[in-house]
């Protein structure tokens, strides 16, 4: 069964990877840090609308 956990970083929208807290090496980077808006690239964040 896929473990849904979201991505560690709190302006992120996306899935974390399945061996990593977060879903990728920027939102590795950002960490915890809470931002305006997460620049992971992936089209769940850069969609200005929530779905
Ligand atoms: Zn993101
Ligand atoms: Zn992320």
């Amino acid at each position: 069964m896929a473990e849904n956990k979201k991505c560690a970083h709190p302006s992120c929208q996306c899935q974390a990877r399945a061996d990593s807290k977060y879903c990728s090496p920027y939102c590795e980077a950002a960490g915890t840090t809470t931002e305006i808006q997460c620049n992971c690239g992936h089209p769940e964040c850069s969609a200005t609308t929530t779905v």
